[in-house]
C-alpha cells in the first residue's frame, strides 16, 4: 500500500507538473473511483486550472481555481501517472508496470485530460477514489477532523510526539503508532523499522517505555520517513521491469519482510509475529518485551 512517503513522492512530482495547467476533459470507467455528480464535474472540474497539490496524511489534495479540490486516496493499489505532450512524464504510487507502460490500460480508472498532457489514475483493486469537493469543505470531512498531526511538519516536535503517544498510555506501542488519529500516515513498514531502530518491542505499553527510548523512537521514525522520501518512494524512475523484479516500497528495510534472515545488529534470526492484527517483524534479542519499568 502506498504509505506517507510514497504519497509525498506523488505530491512532489505532480507539484512540478500540474499547477498553472487546465483540465479540459475527464473520463472514468468505474463510478466508485470517481463518485462525482456530472453537473458538478462540468461546472467545477472541466475548464479549471490546478492551483497546487497538497497532502494530508495519505490523502492528496489537488486544489483547483474553481474553489473545488480533487481529493484523492490511492488506498491499496493506486498510482498517478502524468504523460506530457512534450515528453515530460512522472508516475508514482503502487509499483506496477503501469508506471512505465502504455496508458490507459486495464488498471486505469480515471483519465484527466489537460492542456499539456494526461493524468491517469490507475488502481488495480479499485479501492481508491477521486472526489470533487468544495475546497472550503475539505477541512470538515470526517477524515480531516479525526486525523492526527503530520510527522514531517516542523511543529511535530518530540514534546508533541510524546503527548500524542500518551493519549493512549496503556495501549501497546505499535497499535498507537498505527492509529491515524494519534499521528498521521504511519504505516506498517515505518512502525516496524522505527521500533527496531529504537530497540523497542512492539508489544510494549506506551507508559512502560523509557524516556530515552521514546526519544530514539521519535528520531528514528522521522529518519526512516525522510530516507524513504529521499529514495523517491516507488516511481517510474526506480521501477525495475526485469525478471519479475518490481519496484519496492522499502528496499533499505532492516527488519520489514526480513523474517528468517539475520538481524543486522546482532545476527539473531528476525521473527514475524502478529501485533495489533498486523504482520510484525522483530529481532527477539534487540527488542525485549519488558513489563513495568
Ligand atoms: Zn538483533
Amino acid at each position: 500500500m502506498p504509505e506517507l512517503p510514497e504519497v509525498e513522492t506523488v505530491r512532489r512530482g505532480l507539484s512540478d507538473m500540474l499547477p498553472g495547467h487546465t483540465i479540459t476533459d475527464v473520463s472514468s470507467d468505474w463510478t466508485k473511483s470517481f463518485p462525482n455528480d456530472i453537473g458538478v464535474v462540468r461546472k467545477y472540474l472541466i475548464g479549471a486550472s490546478v492551483l497546487q497539490v497538497n497532502r494530508r496524511a495519505k490523502v492528496l489534495l489537488i486544489e483547483l481555481s474553481t474553489n473545488y479540490t480533487l481529493v484523492t486516496h490511492l488506498k491499496m493499489t493506486g498510482q498517478l501517472v502524468f504523460r506530457g505532450k512534450s515528453g515530460e512524464h512522472f508516475g508514482a504510487g503502487h509499483p506496477t508496470h503501469s508506471l512505465v507502460g502504455d496508458l490507459p490500460d486495464k488498471s486505469t480508472r480515471v483519465t484527466l485530460f489537460m492542456d499539456h498532457g494526461t493524468l491517469f489514475f490507475n488502481d488495480q483493486r479499485k479501492f481508491g477514489w477521486m472526489k470533487l469537493l468544495p475546497t472550503a469543505e475539505v477541512p470538515n470531512i470526517d477524515f480531516m477532523q479525526k486525523v492526527g498531526p503530520e510527522p514531517l511538519e516542523p511543529a511535530f516536535t518530540y514534546a508533541v510526539f510524546k503527548a500524542r503517544l500518551f493519549t493512549r498510555p496503556n495501549s501497546i506501542i505499535k497499535a498507537v503508532l498505527l492509529d491515524q488519529a494519534v499521528i498521521a500516515g504511519i504505516g506498517n513498514i515505518y512502525a516496524d523499522e522505527s521500533l527496531f531502530a529504537a530497540k523497542i518491542h512492539p508489544e510494549m505499553r506506551v507508559s512502560d517505555i523509557s524516556e530515552l527510548k521514546l526519544k530514539v523512537l521519535y528520531r528514528e521514525l522521522l529518519a526512516v520517513l525522510l530516507l524513504s522520501i529521499e529514495k523517491g518512494g516507488s516511481t517510474d524512475k526506480n521501477y525495475v521491469n526485469a525478471e519479475g523484479k518490481k519496484g519496492s516500497y522499502l528496499t533499505f528495510a532492516k527488519v520489514f519482510r526480513r523474517e528468517g534472515k539475520p538481524c543486522v545488529v546482532c545476527g539473531t534470526t528476525i521473527l514475524k509475529i502478529r501485533v495489533a492484527g498486523r504482520g510484525t517483524h522483530i529481532c527477539p534479542k534487540c527488542q525485549r518485551l519488558i513489563k513495568g519499568k
